[in-house]
């Protein structure tokens, strides 16, 4: 809910990846890597879940406990 207006770049936008920001590719739906995704950990590892859509947007294998 606090999404800053700014002037769009020209073509430059490698700043972008330093936010951490994922999308989903299903409904489009962006939030940060600790925004509003459900995550769910499973016995293959954590999955990043659109809360929209439910789309499995990350898929990773457990790196230990990060918590
Ligand atoms: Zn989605």
């Amino acid at each position: 809910m606090s999404e800053r207006p700014r002037a769009d770049p020209p073509e430059d936008d490698t700043q972008e990846s330093e936010k951490m920001a994922l999308f989903c590719q299903e409904c489009g739906h962006e939030s940060p890597m600790t925004g509003d995704w459900l995550v769910r950990e499973g016995t293959d590892g954590y999955h990043v879940v659109c809360p929209d859509c439910g789309t499995v947007v990350v898929a990773q294998p457990v790196f230990g406990a990060l918590a």
